[in-house]
């Protein structure tokens, strides 16, 4: 039915037809298994690192939902978080991946290391009655304060809705929480309505990032700079993979950066390595890579 609907309206597919292709078939695999990849506990957090552009220090993570299965290995959520929403369990992802991010955080607060954390939030979760007040009750239980925590939004999940999700994000920042714009650009933008919006923070998207050297890229990403300073809001650069587009994006007054050239995703236990080395380190500009995923 699903790869039936994703061909559009008044379709039909047969099922041998998609058994006998090999996308089609991982597609169904990975629908098939999630559901118990959930609850075998296969669903991992890993984290990647956000410097400061100034000091190139890192000062947060993005916590970023890994699955690892035994046929296709490590799994990325591009993949498998259309179908999780197909089979309502994007939320049940969303709370495994934010138990084990703020247990981590936790754990580094406790050796010294404090770091903000950014947490991707699915439209499901967002619109959960009881969101908000679970969040503050598990940051509590941890002694954590609120306002480490950026909620990332993506833009078309922020503006379809605008309404109702004003609502909700009024009450997260009011409680404390960042609100990051995530993807920024690549929905439908409406000036207006993000003006209106309870949101701390932009993610200026890898796609703007990758044209930062062409001239008409380079604009855009300084006209979104200043739309950003405009709203009073902190901009934070995705997809950074190399130093020079680090540098470019620095001089364009981006606040802060994120991308393969200063650490992929990695484990919890590959980014503790990280942030004892970054923090301890009197050159916070040598990077590793310490990673293996490449998805
Ligand atoms: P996102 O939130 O925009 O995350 C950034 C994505 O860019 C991540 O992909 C990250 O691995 C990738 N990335 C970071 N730096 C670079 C770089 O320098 N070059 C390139 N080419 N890519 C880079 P990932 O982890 O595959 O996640 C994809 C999307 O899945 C995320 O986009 C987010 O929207 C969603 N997602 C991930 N984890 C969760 C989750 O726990 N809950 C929800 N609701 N969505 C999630
Ligand atoms: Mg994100
Ligand atoms: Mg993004």
């Amino acid at each position: 039915m699903f790869s039936a609907k994703k061909q559009g309206r008044h379709g039909g597919r047969f099922f041998a037809e998609i058994a006998n292709n090999d996308q089609d078939r991982k597609a169904l695999y990975i629908q098939n298994r999630l559901a118990t990849a959930i609850k075998e506990q296969q669903i991992r957090t890993w984290f990647q690192p956000i410097v400061d552009a100034h000091t190139l220090r890192v000062v947060g993570c993005e916590a970023l939902a890994r699955w690892h299965d035994e046929t296709y290995g490590w799994v990325s959520p591009a993949t498998f978080s259309p179908m999780a929403g197909n089979r309502g369990l994007i939320r049940e992802i969303g709370q495994e991946v934010w138990q084990q991010g703020i247990g981590s955080l936790h754990r580094w607060s406790e050796m010294g290391m404090d770091i903000n954390m950014s947490v991707n939030v699915s439209r499901r979760q967002l619109f959960t009655p009881s969101f908000t007040a679970d969040l503050l009750e598990d940051l509590d239980r941890l002694a954590i304060p609120v306002s480490v925590v950026d909620l990332e939004i993506t833009e078309s999940v922020a503006m379809e809705d605008a309404e109702h999700t004003t609502k909700r994000l009024a009450e997260l920042t009011k409680a404390g929480f960042g609100i990051a714009i995530d993807d920024f650009g690549t929905g439908y933008s409406s000036l207006s309505q993000l003006h209106d919006m309870p949101a701390t923070k932009i993610k200026i998207d890898i796609s703007f990032v990758r044209r930062a050297h062409a001239e008409q890229g380079a604009h855009l990403i300084q006209a979104i700079v200043k739309i950003a300073s405009a709203f009073k809001l902190q901009t934070v650069a995705e997809g950074v993979e190399d130093a020079e587009t680090a540098q470019t994006l620095r001089n364009f007054g981006v606040n802060k950066l994120q991308g393969y050239h200063f650490g992929r995703p990695m484990t919890a236990e590959g980014f503790e390595r990280y942030l004892v080395d970054n923090l301890r380190s009197t050159e916070p500009t040598r990077y590793r890579l310490m990673s293996t995923w490449s998805g």
